[in-house]
């Protein structure tokens, strides 16, 4: 395969006809944008970390602007990012009224000795980053009505950069109407979000399925034991299955910058992107294998 390389997902879940060609713009751009990063001299860390910025702008997905409301009727993110080569992470849990918890879990990652922080710690945490300059503030404005296309789904992404680096990320609000103070998957090191220097796995859907098989470290502890990213994304998929009622997704890359995708519901759209593709590659329903 061609480094650098990026893939990112909008969620597995179903979404309404009238969002497919919005979730298509939304999805391609935050790929194309990932790749910008590479071209202007940034990391992988950087690229995973604009792509999930662009997603979270948007109101299509149930993360960022577009999140969805708990039982209090309160908005709660949670979002992770993880560093393969430094097997380091930073995560954010149960965060309120902001709108880009990608880019604090990156300051976790980078600016504290720490790699989960939950609930008012993470708040206060964002008034920091803010106040130090490392990111600029953004106004926590939702519409009334957003444009929820899905009841509850994940935007993810992983990109390898052309020394073979590797970053996984994800971004959620999880699922509409949830017990406040739930955490999901998504920023749960090894279960939503793994990255070392052989592989990495961005998951997602039924958070609490996926927790149960540690999806993540499983997908890539596959790829360790001499599977393929495509085989291990296959392979843990079908261990979600059989030990639980699955429903979920993810996306894999490896060091060679090998991209993967497995999902057992109807829509998983995925866009591609690596240094041979003029434009993206995007489905909603991807086949595997992608026929770049
Ligand atoms: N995995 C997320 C959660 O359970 C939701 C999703 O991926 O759609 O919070």
């Amino acid at each position: 395969m061609t480094l650098p390389a990026i893939i990112v997902h909008g969620g597995a879940t179903v979404f309404k006809e009238k969002f497919h060609e919005a979730i298509k713009k939304a999805v391609t751009e935050a790929a194309r944008i990932g790749m910008c990063v590479f071209d202007n001299g940034g990391s992988s860390l950087d690229a995973v970390e604009s792509a999930i910025y662009v997603l979270e702008e948007t109101e299509l997905f149930t993360a960022g602007r577009g999140a969805c409301k708990n039982l209090d009727g309160e908005i709660e993110l949670d979002a992770m990012i993880m560093d393969g080569n430094r097997l380091e992470s930073g995560a954010v849990m149960a965060v309120r009224d902001i709108i880009h918890p990608i880019s604090l879990a990156r300051y976790v990652l980078e600016r504290t000795h720490n790699y989960q922080i939950v609930g008012g710690g993470a708040n206060k945490l964002y008034t920091k980053m803010i106040a130090e300059g490392y990111r600029e503030e953004v106004e926590p404005n939702r519409s009334a009505t957003p444009m929820i296309s899905a009841e509850c789904d994940t935007v993810g992404a992983i990109a390898v950069d052309a020394q073979g680096r590797i970053a996984s990320a994800s971004s959620t609000s999880g699922w509409s109407g949830k017990l406040p103070g739930r955490v999901g998957d998504s920023a749960i090191i090894g279960s939503g979000v793994y990255a070392n220097d052989i592989a990495a796995a961005s998951c997602t859907g039924r958070g609490e399925q996926i927790l149960r098989i540690v999806m993540g470290r499983m997908a890539v502890y596959h790829v360790e034991q001499g599977k393929t990213v495509a085989e291990a994304s296959e392979l843990v998929m079908s261990e979600l299955r059989q030990k639980t009622s699955g429903e979920a997704g993810l996306i894999m890359a490896d060091h060679r910058g090998n991209l993967a995708l497995a999902f057992d519901t109807p829509h998983m759209p995925t866009a591609v992107v690596n240094s041979e593709l003029d434009v993206p590659y995007y489905s909603l329903k991807p086949k595997w294998p992608l026929s770049l």
